[in-house]
């Protein structure tokens, strides 16, 4: 279960939570200002940049999976639109500028931060900007991956059916 169902307490106005039984799940809910603690999977963003037969890829610097291989992505923030937030991931994480070309697939995987991510692939074009890792990558390169070392399924699966 996700690191989110274990508040005690009311984020909003720190009453004690109860445990009841809303639209046929048990959920967390505040009885005094109605907050009810929903678990819904964070959206997530994945780039897949081509360079003739190599992707982009980047070793991890945190954990989970730290020192694995990954596509350059990460959380969607607010206000962005889905290709607004793959654009600037793979900005932060590899200093390659891109444009988002079009949707690869979307992809349910498990979190043991938040229980579930709902990851967007996206297919994406080099703009501009040159090879840095960014501060939560330790390197950053174009390479023809091996799967097996590949930290998330979704990734994994994005990899198979763009590459293969
Ligand atoms: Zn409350």
């Amino acid at each position: 279960m996700s690191q989110r169902n274990k508040y005690k307490y009311c984020p909003i106005c720190a009453t004690k939570l109860k445990t009841k039984m809303i639209e046929g799940r048990k959920r967390k809910q505040c009885l005094k200002c109605c907050w009810i603690n929903y678990l819904n999977p964070v959206p997530a963003t994945a780039s897949l940049l081509k360079e003739k037969d190599k992707v982009l890829v980047v070793t991890r610097g945190i954990e989970p999976c730290k020192d694995m291989l990954a596509l350059p992505g990460g959380y969607m923030e607010l206000g962005e639109t889905p290709e607004d937030s793959a654009q600037r991931e793979l900005y932060e994480e590899t200093g390659i500028e891109g444009k988002v070309e079009r949707l690869i697939g979307v992809y349910s995987q498990k979190s043991s931060q938040y229980g579930s991510v709902l990851v967007l692939g996206y297919l994406v074009r080099k703009t501009g900007g040159s090879l840095r890792p960014g501060s939560d990558v330790s390197a950053v390169e174009y390479m023809k991956p091996d799967i097996e070392k590949i930290a998330f399924e979704s990734h994994r699966k994005i990899l198979r059916e763009e590459t293969c």
